[in-house]
């Protein structure tokens, strides 16, 4: 048996975070399936899907500021992420189906912390700050340093994701998404790749490269990034490309694909993404 409680105020959800068997709920896509498994069994069920502070999307100075209960629609739908984030947009089209779309929260995929989480790629592009809020006071943490493995974050007892907190890139960069998945509709991906690329002619001028499914969390391509940049974009350096890529990732084996297959994507798609770049 557990019990339900509709949170409107964030002090409502302060008094109750640390009470034993609690646990947050937003759009349940994720917790009412571990519910059901068994896996987990709360005895107190928070549901901050309507909680005021915690929704909505709001431009501050150059930053977005987007709430933890702002579902998958709604981010899809709004026009300031469109202008500002374009690729958030792209990424979030291709999570799950509407009906799951329409329920999925920002905070809950990212705290749900899943290696193939589509949220956090974007995110990691973006160089986003996750707002913590606790019976503590607040916090803010790069999203990077946020997500730690499969199901792990640095949130401690009694705090809880207020929301995210992006910058708005000022250079022009292309952006580019590529998932693959076994099945079309509803991709959980095998792996994943994003990208964000200034080129000056064909020589890459700046280049953020973000994976996922493809180590315990999703990841920046730092090393790969910084190999790359200030570079023509050749044959050769694509290759070289793909070999780092292939190295630079610690993927699993599970019921989806071997880590060896899944290197072999990565590498792919790292030279598509190079490919693409440099043809516009
Ligand atoms: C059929 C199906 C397809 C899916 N496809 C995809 C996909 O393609 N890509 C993908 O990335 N995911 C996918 N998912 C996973 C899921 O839909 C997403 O991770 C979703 O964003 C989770 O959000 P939610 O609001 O439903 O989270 P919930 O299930 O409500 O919560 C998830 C976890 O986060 C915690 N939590 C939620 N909000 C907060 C908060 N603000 N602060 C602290 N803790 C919080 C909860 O306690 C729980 O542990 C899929 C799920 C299903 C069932």
């Amino acid at each position: 048996m557990h019990h339900y409680m509709k949170i409107k105020r964030v002090p409502e959800l302060l008094e109750r975070i640390t009470d034993p068997g609690a646990r947050i709920l937003c759009g349940g896509t994720d917790l009412v399936v571990k519910m059901r498994s068994g896996a987990i069994d709360p005895t107190l069920l928070l549901d901050i899907s309507d909680t005021e502070a915690l929704r909505g999307i709001e431009g501050k100075e150059d930053r977005l500021i987007i709430g933890a209960a702002t579902t998958v629609s709604e981010i899809i739908a709004d026009r300031l992420v469109a202008e500002k984030l374009p690729l958030l947009q792209t990424v979030l089209r291709t999570l799950g189906s509407t009906q799951i779309r329409n329920r999925a929260t920002l905070g809950g995929n990212l705290v749900n912390a899943s290696p193939a989480a589509d949220s956090a790629i974007p995110l990691l592009l973006y160089q986003a700050d996750v707002n913590i809020s606790g019976i503590h006071g607040d916090r803010r943490v790069p999203v990077e340093d946020f997500l730690v493995a499969p199901g792990k974050t640095t949130l401690t007892s009694g705090e809880f994701v207020r929301g995210v907190s992006i910058p708005a890139p000022n250079a022009a960069f292309g952006s580019f998404f590529h998932k693959v998945g076994r099945r079309k509709a509803m991709i959980i991906a095998i792996a994943s790749l994003g990208a964000l690329v200034s080129m000056k002619d064909d020589v890459i001028n700046e280049i953020r490269l973000a994976a996922g499914s493809v180590a315990p969390r999703p990841i920046r391509m730092r090393e790969l990034e910084q190999a790359i940049t200030g570079k023509l974009v050749t044959k050769a350096l694509i290759e070289h490309a793909k070999t780092m890529a292939i190295n630079s990732v610690s993927p699993i084996d599970d019921v989806r694909a071997s880590a060896d297959y899944r290197r072999e994507v990565i590498g792919e798609l790292v030279a598509r993404v190079m490919r693409d770049a440099v043809s516009g």
